[in-house]
């Protein structure tokens, strides 16, 4: 048997960075820039007004903040305009925030020093040294300047920077496409009626979401019942567009497990690993009908907990692989156990747990009371998974473990 660790490492050692794709900046949000930006413009592209207010030359106003000084209005200038006006001695022009500075002038009066006019005269009661009100072009940015580098990731912010910056696409490391192929004849689509003995198909939805929240685009394929040239017909079809493609079911030691046995020799390692949930696990590089294009199978449980537990400890780490994206896996954190737990000798346990923070900022984890691999309501229930080591038999409440936080942040 291997470890859980061994067994990403496996799978990481085996996964390769998604391809580079030039896509529009909105889409890029999330994902990591495979080039440097460069400015093609200066930012601010020219000297502007930073207030409403009049443009002057700051000489114009010398004693304005003992008796108000009257300049003569020669224009008016708003975002957008052309600078076709021209500021002297004794004139003013009146800008908005944002206008382009007209000639001669060198400061700015904000509006609210002044008596308002929109035109004649203007009453200004207060002197202004030339520059405060005035954004000067390239103060930002300068054109031909990075901006952004290969390896960032794409924000909100990162986006209204290269918009700024001329640019209305990027070149990223494209999302990679999930496909979910469920398998087993009990499985039904949500929302349908059930026959006897019957379930509905919970794992398809569960991996599409998590494959989504871990940044992939996913689909899911309508259930393959438990029958190898069946589920060999439906994985050769997927290849074609799959960056990745995810079973779940058929891979333990039961009589109707089709995927073990059909994928066995197509390129699928199917090992035990030792955790639990989820010891049986398959994973390699698919080999299709046409050999030249393989595509990573990830091969999880069936039970949903066992699927849900080896999606976040193995698929999740080689999606963000290849997209670029790090930490790779989720930030591990330290909690006081809160209530005593048993787990088996040489299997390392994801126990699921609810973690809170105590008023001292201490992480607390409760066990969920359902530890089997069919409990989904306290797998749903639970926001982090407590890691028992496999040497640890018995853990006592106030023993501290690692936690993997589920969503993040944590209530109190
Ligand atoms: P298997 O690994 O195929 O033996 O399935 C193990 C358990 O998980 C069985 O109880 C199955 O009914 C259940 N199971 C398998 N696939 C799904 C699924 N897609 N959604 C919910 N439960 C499933
Ligand atoms: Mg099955």
């Amino acid at each position: 048997m291997r470890t859980a660790t061994e067994h990403l490492e496996a799978i990481l050692g085996q996964t390769k960075v998604a391809p580079r794709q030039r896509v529009p900046l909105a889409e890029a949000v999330g994902l990591v820039l495979d080039e440097d930006v460069t400015a093609a413009v200066d930012l601010p592209g020219f000297d502007n007004s930073a207030m409403d207010g009049y443009a002057v030359q700051a000489a114009s106003l010398a004693g304005a903040d003992r008796a108000p000084v009257e300049l003569r209005i020669v224009g008016e200038l708003a975002a957008g305009a052309d600078r076709d006006v021209k500021v002297g001695p004794g004139e003013a022009a009146r800008i908005m925030t944002g206008a382009p500075m007209p000639d001669g002038a060198d400061a700015v009066i904000p509006v609210e020093q002044t008596d308002g006019a929109a035109d004649g005269v203007v009453a200004c009661r207060a002197e202004v040294a030339p520059g405060p009100f005035v954004r000067r072009r390239g103060e930002d940015v300068r054109a031909g300047s990075a901006v952004a580098w290969a390896g960032n990731v794409v924000g909100p912010r990162t986006v209204a920077l290269i918009a700024a910056s001329g640019h209305s696409e990027c070149v990223v490391h494209r999302r990679p496409h999930v496909v979910v192929v469920p398998t087993g004849d009990e499985l039904v689509r949500p929302g349908e009626p059930l026959g006897p003995g019957q379930i509905h198909d919970s794992n398809s939805t569960m991996l599409q979401a998590a494959a989504v929240a871990a940044g992939a685009t996913a689909e899911i394929r309508s259930a393959v019942g438990d029958d190898e040239d069946e589920l060999i017909r439906v994985l050769d079809e997927a290849m074609a567009h799959a960056d990745a493609i995810v079973t779940t079911g058929g891979v333990s030691m039961g009589a109707y497990d089709v995927v073990k046995s059909a994928l066995k020799d197509k390129g699928i390692d199917f090992v035990s690993v030792a955790m639990q949930p989820g010891k049986p696990q398959g994973f390699g590089q698919l080999v299709g009908s046409s050999p030249a294009r393989q595509v990573p199978l990830f091969a999880l449980p069936g039970n949903p907990v066992s699927s849900y537990v080896s999606f976040e400890l193995f698929v999740r780490p080689a999606l963000r692989r290849m997209m670029r994206l790090e930490p790779e896996t989720r930030p591990v954190h330290r909690a006081v156990v809160t209530q005593a737990l048993r787990s088996t000798a040489g299997r390392e346990q994801f126990a699921r747990a609810v973690v809170t923070r105590d008023a001292a900022g201490q992480l607390l984890a409760e066990p969920v009371a359902g530890q089997g691999s069919h409990f989904i309501a306290d797998l749903s229930r639970a926001n982090a998974l407590l890691v028992v080591p496999a040497s640890v038999t018995e853990v006592a409440a106030g023993d501290p473990l690692d936690v993997i936080l589920l969503d993040g942040e944590v209530r109190s």
